[in-house]
């Protein structure tokens, strides 16, 4: 599942090629990929708009349409989109095409179909951003608010750490790798976590997915960026998905625990 670098990488790309093309036609092939409205009525209200700035909010593309609209796209667990380049093969499982002012296309590619597109306007905006928590590579993102936060929370930090209701884009792999940076054992209740180790984490959570952006993000199976290529973050995971092999720091074995149903992997000697 795309997390924050995965997206950051696809946005930073996307910025470079579709800000100030008009929308000329949109093609819907499966429409429960489109929400709140129909598809029809979807690419009706896209054709003619002009796309401005392309964002990232938590883990979702935001693309700005003017006068406060805006298309939100949300990877799911598969999704792709793309810019291909001329002659680049079409992508399989293609689930809506954007024909872009100046021979460009914009494609949105899902092979499991989790993922969505949808339009708000500035009041809907206002409340999706408002619903979700800070943004990690932000400065509101201090160790009092994380400190504040975590003190009223009895759930393990590790899923604490990846409710998006409390701070954005950091999933299931980043959680494991911060916390083992930070040297913290994922199932303590966030409550408990003193106030030295919530800097730790602070500043884990912003290394790891700085990282993994200069890396452009870590390719299991399904992710790509914007040109269809894999990130290059996976080789320097050191604990999300290493169960049995030696921990880097103590050469004891990973761990691997299942917790909220997602797999936790961490070195149960360094992570106290
Ligand atoms: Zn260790």
């Amino acid at each position: 599942m795309p997390e924050l670098p995965e997206v950051e990488t696809i946005v930073r790309d996307l910025a470079g090629s579709v800000p100030g093309r008009g929308i000329q036609e949109v093609e819907v092939f499966h429409a429960d990929l489109i929400e709140g409205e129909t598809p029809a009525e979807f690419a009706r209200a896209l054709q003619g708009r002009r796309v401005g700035a392309v964002t990232r909010r938590a883990k979702n593309i935001v693309f700005d349409l003017g006068r406060g609209d805006r298309l939100l796209v949300n990877l799911g667990m598969t999704g792709r989109l793309l810019v291909p380049g001329r002659g680049d093969p079409a992508p399989t499982h293609l689930g809506v095409r954007m024909r872009l002012t100046r021979g460009r296309e914009l494609l949105y590619a899902d092979t499991r179909r989790f993922g969505r597109l949808w339009r708000v306007d500035e009041a809907g905006w206002r409340d999706f951003d408002g619903r979700l928590g800070v943004e990690p590579l932000s400065d509101r993102f201090t160790v009092e608010h994380l400190y504040e936060m975590t003190r009223k929370s009895r759930v393990a930090v590790k899923t604490w750490l990846m409710d998006q209701a409390r701070v954005v884009g950091v999933g299931n792999i980043y959680a494991s790798e911060a916390l083992f940076r930070a040297r913290v054992d994922p199932r303590r209740p966030a409550s408990e976590v003193a106030r030295e180790e919530v800097e730790r984490i602070r500043e884990a959570v912003r290394e790891v997915l700085q990282e993994a952006i200069d890396f452009r993000g870590t390719t299991f199976l399904d992710y790509r960026d914007a040109s269809g290529n894999r990130g290059e973050f996976y080789d320097r995971l050191r604990v999300y998905d290493r169960d049995g092999q030696p921990c880097t720091r103590c050469n004891r074995p990973l761990l691997r625990v299942v917790q909220a149903n997602r797999s936790t992997f961490f070195c149960e000697e360094c992570q106290r």
